[in-house]
């Protein structure tokens, strides 16, 4: 399948004008070389109404939706396509009373609801690893329990961040919470985003220490101007960070649903340059079609961190 995605409001207002629309669309992305049985893994099969189809092989009918973000929701697909667009196309994205007023929505409840999975989605399954010269650091994120000193972490979620560098820019983020600093947590997130063979420039806590399989540049800590950063870029991102998260989202976000917030800003951060909000959409919507299906209950109690 070739790129295909409107290019404004008015486009996708009129190409998704029907459910019919919307599930030839999402039949597109999940098999862009013809339908492949799930179950038997034939290519024989037939077109049912309401965007079902019955395959040859096993005889087992395959919905539209079935395996993706979008299974078993009330909601029409063309509420779920003005939700995706309405996200992608605002540089900052959209807070879940936002949303609800825009669909207008019945409930609260729905709104975030629908935010949190098309969250789950903006992870692309099997996404490729920064690699080159990558800054890493630790930061907090929660409340400030002024003047309890020494329990200053307790109500406190760590986030460690990797900014890839491009020149003196920018490149690429990944950023994730990890349960503390020790070096199993350390290191398991530096394999998991980073290409074996980069260079990791970290600042000088212990834990980085005996990094294996990488170039270790470590910036340990002397006397510097002020405002003068041994990391730049990954301090440049947090403060991008904490500022989506103060702003767009009025700082109100619990450490549980953390993790769903640092997708969001990493989905966005990594595709700043994109000219085209609608090709957003479109990565958006390939990649709900990919991800596996969110019941709300693991939006509300998500697992624990260090649970993959
Ligand atoms: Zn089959």
């Amino acid at each position: 399948m070739i790129e295909d995605y409107p290019r404004t409001v008015i486009e996708m207002e009129k190409r998704f004008a029907t459910e019919e629309a919307c599930r030839a669309y999402v039949l597109a992305l999940r098999w862009p070389d013809g339908f492949v049985c799930p179950r038997c893994g034939s290519r024989r099969a037939w077109s049912m109404s309401r965007g079902r189809i019955l395959c040859r092989g096993c005889r087992r009918q395959v919905s539209a939706t079935a395996g993706t973000i979008f299974q078993d929701s009330h909601l029409p697909l063309r509420t779920w396509f003005r939700a995706m667009w309405h996200v992608t196309s605002q540089k900052n994205g959209v807070s879940a009373l936002g949303l609800q007023g825009v669909l207008g929505l019945g409930s609260y409840r729905t709104a975030w609801a629908m935010l949190h999975k098309l969250r789950r989605a903006m992870v692309r399954p099997g996404r490729d690893r920064l690699s080159g010269v990558v800054e890493v650091d630790e930061t907090y994120w929660g409340s400030e329990e002024e003047g309890v000193i020494g329990r200053l972490t307790e109500d406190k979620a760590l986030v460690i961040v990797a900014a890839q560098a491009d020149g003196e820019r920018i490149g690429r983020i990944r950023m994730n919470r990890i349960p503390d600093l020790t070096k199993a947590s350390l290191h398991g997130f530096i394999a998991q985003s980073v290409q074996p063979g980069s260079t990791v420039t970290t600042d000088g806590l212990n834990a980085y220490l005996g990094l294996e399989g990488y170039i270790h540049d470590r910036q340990v800590q002397r006397a510097q101007a002020a405002g003068e950063h041994l990391l730049p870029r990954v301090h440049r991102v947090v403060s991008l960070l904490k500022r989506w998260l103060m702003g767009t989202h009025q700082g109100a976000i619990g450490q549980d649903h953390l993790d769903d917030y640092l997708n969001e800003f990493t989905f966005r951060f990594n595709r700043r340059t994109s000219r085209s909000r609608g090709k957003l959409f479109y990565r958006l919507a390939q990649q709900a079609v990919q991800v596996p299906p969110a019941p709300y209950d693991s939006l509300v109690k998500p697992p624990p961190i260090g649970g993959g």
